[in-house]
C-alpha cells in the first residue's frame, strides 16, 4: 500500500487509517492538514484548491513511492482535497504505518514537506471580510525567519560582505557521504547559505555513528541517512534548496551526479569512490575539495583549482585503487569524534572560501592536523612529472644522492629497502617503537621533533619516513621533497607498522 489520491469529497481519516492496517506495523504516524479560520491575521472562510488532476496525480504518486523506498518497510498513503474545503474540514491526511515508530514519524514528515514543495495544486484563501487571495505553499515558513538577518553576522565580515553572500546563495554543492565528515561540512554549508545543496549515501543511521555524525539522533537508527539528513538540513535553513539521495555514487551516475555543480566534497571514506570523484571532476571542471581521518589525524585537500598543486594521482603515485583501498579505506576503523568533526569544518571552510572568491589554502596544500597532539601542518603539493593524470609539469629535485633504482615516486616498501644497503635511516614519527623489520636500520625517533631539526636530521642521508597510517609521513616526506631533499620517501601503504 502506496498511494496518492485527490479528493473532492470531505475526507474520513477512520476509513482511510483502516486501509493501512496491517499484522507488521508497530506505528501508524497521521499528519493531517486542516483548514483554519485565520492566516496572517486575516479571517478565513474556505479555501479553494486548483488542481490538474493529471500533474498532481504522478506528483503526488512520486512523492510517497520515493517516501516508501526512503523508508524501507513503510506503507504510505496521502489524500489531497480539491475543490472548495470549509473551515474545520481536511485539507490533506498522510498516513505512515511502519515496523518501529521512528521511520514512520520521518515518512509522515517527508511527505507533507515534499507535498509543500512540489505538489501542483494551487491554495485560494477566500476571507470572512470579502475576497480572496492565492497562497504560496512553497514560501510558507516562519515569516519571522528572514534571509538577511539569518546571515547578517558572516555579511559583517569586511572579506565577505553581501557579494560573498550573493555568490554562496547562487552555488549547487554536492556532498558524497553523509557520515561524520558530511554531516558537519553539510551543516555548515547549508548555515552558510549555500543556494542549492545535495547530500548522497547509500547508508542507514547505526548506532556507532551517533558520537560523530551530527545530524542524526538516536531515534533515527535505521532510517536512511540521506533521508534523515535532509529533513535535519531542511529544518536548519529554509532558505537553501536540500535534496538527499539514498544510493551510492559510483561509475554509472557519478557524470551525472557532477555536471552543473560548483563543487564536490568528497566525505567518503573509500579510496575507489575518492579516485572517481576526481576524475569525473576533473574532466567536468568541478573542483573537489576532499578530507579524510584516521584515528586521531586528518587532512584536506582541494584539486581542480590550481594546477602547480598537482592531482590526486599525483599525491598517489604509482598506487593503484586497489592497492590503496587495501590498506587505506577506514570503514569501521578507529577515530576520534571531534576530529571527523572538526576536518569536516574545516573541508566546509575551504569550499566556502572557494565560492566566496576567498585564497584556497588547499589548493596547492596537504592541511594536516591531528588532534592527538595539536599538529598542525600545511604540506606543499605539486604537479609529478609524467603523472599520467595531470601530466605533472613541476620538477622534481634530484641532487645526485643516493636512490633506489627506478624509485623516482614517494613511496617506498620496506622490501626495496632491504636491497638499498645499510645507510638508510627511518624517521619515526610515531611515540612507539618500530617492528622488527626495520632493525637493520637507523632508527630516529622524530615524534615531536621541530621542523628545522627534522629536515637536518632528514638531509643527512637516504631517509624513510614512518607513521601509523601513512598520512604525515607522506606529508612529511612530500614538504621534505619540496624543500629540495631528494632521497626522501614515504613507507609503501601496504608496509604500515
Ligand atoms: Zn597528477
Amino acid at each position: 500500500m502506496t498511494a496518492f489520491e485527490l479528493s473532492a469529497a470531505p475526507i474520513d481519516s477512520a476509513s482511510l487509517r483502516a486501509r493501512l492496517a496491517r499484522p507488521g506495523a508497530g506505528a501508524l504516524t497521521v499528519f493531517e492538514g486542516w483548514v483554519r479560520n485565520e492566516h496572517r491575521g486575516r479571517a478565513v472562510r474556505r479555501l479553494e484548491y486548483e488542481v490538474f488532476p493529471e500533474m498532481a496525480q504522478t506528483e503526488g504518486q512520486a512523492i510517497v513511492e520515493e517516501a516508501a523506498v526512503r523508508f524501507p518497510g513503510c506503507a504510505v498513503l496521502c489524500v489531497h482535497r480539491s475543490g472548495v474545503a470549509e473551515v474545520g474540514e481536511l485539507a490533506v491526511w498522510i498516513g505512515a504505518a511502519a515496523g518501529h515508530r521512528a521511520a514512520a514519524f520521518a515518512a509522515c514528515r517527508s511527505v507533507i514537506e515534499e507535498l509543500k514543495r512540489r505538489l501542483p495544486v494551487w491554495k485560494k484563501e477566500h476571507f470572512v471580510e470579502g475576497g480572496s487571495e492565492w497562497v504560496d505553499c512553497t514560501q510558507e515558513h516562519n515569516p519571522a525567519v528572514r534571509r538577511d538577518e539569518y546571515h547578517a553576522r558572516q555579511t559583517r565580515l569586511p572579506e565577505f560582505g553581501p557579494e560573498a553572500q550573493v555568490r554562496l546563495a547562487a552555488a549547487n554543492v554536492l556532498v558524497v557521504g553523509a557520515g561524520g565528515l558530511g554531516c558537519a561540512a553539510a551543516d555548515a554549508l547549508v548555515a552558510a547559505g549555500v543556494g542549492r545543496l545535495t547530500v548522497i549515501d547509500p547508508g542507514l543511521v547505526e548506532v556507532s555513528n551517533l558520537p560523530r555524525q551530527s545530524l542524526y539522533s538516536a531515534e533515527d537508527v535505521g532510517l536512511a541517512k540521506a533521508a534523515t539528513a535532509e529533513a535535519r538540513l531542511r529544518a536548519r535553513n529554509p532558505f537553501v534548496a536540500i535534496e538527499g539521495v539514498v544510493g551510492a555514487l559510483q561509475e554509472s551516475n557519478a557524470r551525472a551526479r557532477i555536471a552543473g555543480r560548483t563543487l564536490v566534497l568528497d566525505c567518503t571514506d573509500q579510496f575507489a569512490v575518492r579516485f572517481l570523484l576526481h576524475d569525473v571532476g576533473r574532466e567536468l571542471g568541478v573542483p573537489l575539495v576532499q578530507a579524510a581521518v584516521i584515528g586521531w589525524e586528518g587532512t584536506v585537500n582541494t584539486f581542480g583549482l590550481a594546477p602547480e598543486g598537482g592531482c590526486l594521482h599525483c599525491l598517489w603515485p604509482g598506487r593503484s585503487v586497489g592497492e590503496l583501498a587495501a590498506v587505506g579505506d577506514c570503514q569501521g576503523g578507529a577515530v576520534f569524534g571531534p576530529a571527523v568533526n572538526a576536518l569536516g569544518l574545516v573541508q566546509a571552510t575551504e569550499a566556502i572560501r572557494l565560492i566566496a572568491g576567498l585564497s584556497v589554502a588547499s589548493a596547492t596544500q596537504t592541511l594536516f592536523v591531528s588532534w592527538l597532539d595539536y599538529t598542525t601542518l600545511a604540506v606543499s603539493r605539486s604537479a609529478q612529472p609524467g603523472c599520467p593524470v595531470c601530466g605533472g609539469g613541476a620538477c622534481v629535485p634530484d641532487g645526485g644522492v643516493l636512490r633506489p633504482a627506478d624509485r623516482a615516486g614517494l613511496f617506498l616498501a620496506t622490501a626495496e629497502l632491504e636491497g638499498c644497503g645499510g645507510e638508510w635511516q627511518v624517521l619515526n614519527l610515531e611515540g612507539a617503537p618500530l617492528s622488527a623489520e626495520f632493525a637493520r636500520h637507523a632508527v630516529v625517533d622524530a615524534a615531536g621533533m621541530p621542523w628545522a631539526e627534522l629536515r637536518a636530521v632528514a638531509s643527512r642521508r637516504p631517509t624513510l619516513v614512518v607513521c601509523a597510517h601513512g598520512v604525515r609521513s607522506a606529508a612529511v616526506a612530500r614538504e621534505l621533497r619540496a624543500e629540495g631533499l631528494a632521497a626522501v620517501w614515504a613507507l609503501a601503504p601496504e608496509n604500515f607498522p
